[in-house]
């Protein structure tokens, strides 16, 4: 069964202060809402902030995720988190392929292949971002561009690892113009269609992201195709990021 999936990616916000309002604040917002075995909420913290943020979750229903890592185990790699510190820290989840990194950072679709393989090796459970820019819609490439990022990020598998897929267009990400319900559903369903036929399974979650907030959640949240949320801003104000939890709540 498909688990339902909301995560709050904090991208470079926050602080010791901001890192306990957002939790706590989201927790006492949702403290009498039953998650079931099925249903989980992730938030996503800069590195910094995981050991507080880790600490706030303890012995609670809620987990951490990261918003990075690299492929190395240790050494000189000077700025980067290997995967056995986050371990360290209780961090279950592992953004990677973020946009902001593929686009900002310069991270290939193989370098991406990398994370996702070590990060599966280390029992990290990587959330894999796949997402068109704006140019790549316009000019009908959307499903050629998503089908690359995938082939070769899950090239080395022979079997699909425990993982979990975010459809994030690029150009809905931080620009409050969020995709329509029928085209995010259009390009998770040709995900989700891609890993059956190389994978024979569609238990995998895929989740939407890109400019979700309580105004447009119920759009989301209401497709059976949709398992989730990856949330950027509305994931920094413990209202919206509880209401948009809420939303979900009724499917896991
Ligand atoms: C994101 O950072 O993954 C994201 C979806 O951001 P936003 O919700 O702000 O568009």
């Amino acid at each position: 069964m498909r688990k339902i999936i909301v995560a709050g990616n904090w991208k470079m916000n926050g602080s010791t202060l901001l890192t306990k309002k957002i939790i706590i604040g989201t927790m006492a917002r949702l403290w009498d809402v039953n998650f079931s075995e099925n249903f989980e909420v992730v938030f996503i913290p800069p590195f910094i902030y995981i050991p507080i943020a880790s600490d706030l979750v303890k012995d609670s229903k809620y987990e951490i995720g990261a918003q990075n890592m690299y492929f190395e185990e240790k050494g000189a790699f000077t700025g980067e988190i290997a995967p056995d510190m986050l371990k360290d820290f209780d961090v279950k989840y592992v953004v990677i392929g973020h946009s902001e990194r593929r686009h900002i950072f310069g991270e290939s679709n193989e370098t991406i292949a990398k994370k996702v393989k070590k990060a599966v090796e280390k029992e990290l459970i990587p959330i894999l971002c796949v997402g068109e820019t704006l140019e790549e819609r316009e000019e009908g490439r959307t499903w050629d561009v998503i089908r690359e990022q995938l082939e070769t990020a899950l090239s080395q598998f022979d079997t699909l690892p425990g993982m979990v897929i975010a459809y994030e267009p690029v150009w809905a990400i931080g620009t409050g113009k969020a995709a329509t319900k029928e085209d995010a559903e259009d390009v998770i369903s040709k995900i989700r269609n891609w890993l059956k036929e190389k994978f024979g399974t569609d238990e995998v979650s895929i989740l939407y992201g890109g400019s979700v907030k309580p105004a447009n959640v119920e759009n989301f949240a209401s497709s059976k195709e949709i398992d989730g949320a990856l949330v950027g801003g509305a994931s920094l104000k413990p209202e919206d990021f509880a209401i948009i939890v809420k939303t979900f709540v009724g499917r896991g």
